[in-house]
């Protein structure tokens, strides 16, 4: 049984008095909810304050990125070191870093393995551009995206795969659930070529792209989704409480 995980993905979002705002609000309405993991990732500037406001919550925190080298002349960037006692997950190749920053599969690599190596766990996103998707060849690009991401590195549960369509991100557009359901089947088959069959079994994928508290469960009653990855919604704490809730009890029932 896979354990179904949310996060949210605050991006450039919220200062820090915001955050903590956010972060109060969201706190006493995600506790009670078992049987989900919950995770949120809020801008580097919070996560200090984001993690002393959740103390020994169930609640876990993720970075949105980090620089693979341990330290050095590297100005700006943030190392897996500064962050691996602030999070326990950390999100790697996100569309936007791959689109605004440059970020290849090759840089990818070098960072999923940075993570991997002092404990935080990747949240590896994947997935085609527009033209791509017209074109048919969404297996490929994921493909493509996973081998060369993940080579090298020992696949086991300590990383998470999310699928993101870039045509449904921050568009309001998002995939049908039947899509994503499909994809991800395929991605699991990808995985288990790189790793092995049981490996495959035991990842979670989750699917991110316009998920809301309106669609959510058309995704999380999918067998191959388990759970998302969650950018706009995750901003309003209603509508990610509600995300969550209707997680545990689709997969419950
Ligand atoms: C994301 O940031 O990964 C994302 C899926 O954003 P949104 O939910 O806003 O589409």
């Amino acid at each position: 049984m896979r354990v179904p995980l949310i996060a949210g993905n605050w991006k450039m979002n919220t200062n820090s008095i915001e955050a903590l705002q956010l972060i109060m609000k969201m706190k006493s309405l995600l506790e009670p909810i078992a049987g989900v993991e919950k995770v949120i990732c809020p801008p580097f500037i919070s996560l200090e304050k984001v993690k002393d406001a959740l103390g020994d919550s169930t609640i876990k925190i993720g970075a949105q990125n980090l620089f693979y080298e341990e330290k050095g002349a590297f100005t700006g960037e943030i190392s897996p070191l500064m962050l691996r006692d602030l999070c326990e997950y950390v999100i790697l190749g996100h569309s936007e870093r791959r689109q605004y920053f440059h970020e290849t599969n090759e840089i990818v690599n070098k960072k999923v393995k940075a993570a991997l190596k002092v404990g935080l766990k990747p949240i590896l996103c994947v997935g085609e551009n527009i033209a791509e998707y017209e074109a048919g060849k969404t297996e490929e690009v994921v493909e493509t995206q996973l081998e060369a991401s993940l080579k090298d590195v020992n696949i086991a549960n300590s990383i998470v795969i999310a699928y993101e369509p870039i045509w449904a991100i921050g568009t309001g557009k998002a995939a049908t659930g039947d899509r994503a359901n499909y994809v991800i089947g395929l991605i699991r088959k990808i995985l288990a070529d790189l790793s092995n069959d049981s490996i495959s079994q035991i990842v979670r994928i989750v699917y991110g792209g316009s998920i809301t508290a309106d669609n959510i469960k058309e995704f999380i009653s999918q067998p191959e989704i388990d759970g998302g990855l969650v950018g706009g919604a995750s901003l309003k704490a209603d509508q990610f409480v509600s995300i969550v809730k209707q997680t545990i009890q689709v997969k419950n029932s």
